[in-house]
């Protein structure tokens, strides 16, 4: 009950009711403890003062709570602190010394600490990570730290003592915009993220899709070109080797013979630097692709961009456009998306929703 009344509320009692198809005495009872808890509110009667029964409904507290989110690349840790709806309160970032499990596993600690403060009402903590990581917080595979088989949550849970739960960072995202971001009350949506790798997240009837190989970035390896880059899997024109901001990065400075940053190659196409303007729009056409491919095969009521190179969407708009009439039958509907702003707490946002969620699916 928590759960609707966090994700939708406020809510009345009889719309509470009817959604978990409970009894209003049921509804009493259970909502109870979570009034006396705190973490629950009853709102202004609604009822406008008509005879009957008061019609008061039921809210979260969202700051009777609060949750860390950690995100882990390979030379940071970038945390912050959210309130019980994922609203970002705080951010700090610590560098990782070293690839160490033992070392990248105080630094995330240290940052743990420096966020909750001295008096903390923190409840939880999430981690996020590209990698593979298993029920039990445990990193598979994590081939940016170079990790196989690191028990990072139970690490963290030792050295901090905050239940620690650990997940792939694209799991993580798309359950912050299931939750609480775009993809709030919707059926079917799905994720595609730009960063230093493709990443491809789905929910359907309301439940994100998971398996034993999520965390692998299958998608990232959709095949886009059949010429230009290829990725270190051996694919040629795959989404990794087209559109993650490493490859754009490398292209651009490739061809001008210096090295750019990525926010410099987009401005450069933006002020019509003609290899950098091709470049990018060729991004932008495959990424395009990649949303018709989507479009058509996962039938999502809307596609979120994201990441923290989304702003190639904006500077190539066109070209994504182009990317999808290329694809989509033009009979089809048109595919709706929403894109995010580019910014990195994004992803440690996520890692809080994980913790968010287990707290809650917990209660
Ligand atoms: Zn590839």
């Amino acid at each position: 009950m928590a759960l609707e009344v966090l994700i939708h509320g406020p809510l009345s009692r009889a719309e509470i009711a009817r959604r978990l198809d409970l009894s209003q005495p049921s509804l009493t009872r259970l909502s109870a403890p979570l009034l006396a808890a705190g973490l629950l509110v009853e709102g202004e009667d609604q009822s406008g003062g008509r005879a009957g029964r008061p019609s008061r409904p039921l809210d979260v507290v969202p700051s009777s709570r609060h949750f860390i989110g950690v995100k882990l690349t390979g030379d940071e840790a970038l945390g912050v602190v959210t309130d019980l709806r994922a609203n970002v309160v705080s951010f700090a970032s610590r560098a990782i010394p070293s690839h160490e499990p033992a070392e990248v596993a105080d630094t995330v600690a240290e940052l743990v600490a420096e966020l909750a403060g001295p008096t903390s009402s923190v409840t939880a903590v999430g981690v996020g990570l590209g990698g593979l990581v298993t029920d039990q917080a445990l990193v598979v595979r994590a081939p940016f730290l170079g990790w196989s088989n690191v028990p990072l949550g139970p690490m963290l849970r030792e050295r901090t003592g905050y239940p620690t739960v650990v997940d792939n960072d694209l799991v993580a995202f798309t359950e912050a915009e299931h939750w609480f971001g775009a993809g709030r009350g919707l059926d079917r949506f799905a994720v595609l993220t730009i960063g230093a790798g493709v990443g491809y997240g789905v929910v359907i009837h309301d439940q994100i899709v998971l398996s034993a190989d999520s965390g692998i970035g299958l998608v990232g390896h959709w095949p886009l070109q059949s010429y230009g880059a290829v990725c270190p899997e051996g694919h040629r024109g795959c989404a990794q080797a087209l559109l993650a901001i490493p490859s754009i990065t490398k292209a651009v400075s490739t061809v001008l013979d210096r090295p750019v940053t990525y926010d410099q190659c987009l401005e450069l196409a933006e002020a019509g630097d003609p290899a950098a303007r091709r470049i990018i729009d060729e991004a932008g056409r495959g990424l395009g692709r990649l949303i018709a491919a989507v479009g058509a095969l996962t039938v999502p009521e809307l596609i979120v961009l994201g990441g923290e190179g989304v702003h190639l969407a904006k500077v190539a708009a066109n070209a994504v456009a182009e990317g999808i009439r290329q694809d989509r039958d033009a009979r089809a509907s048109a595919l709706k998306t929403h894109i995010l702003e580019s910014d990195t707490t994004q992803w440690c946002r996520g890692a809080a929703v994980l913790a968010i969620q287990t707290y809650v699916l917990a209660e």
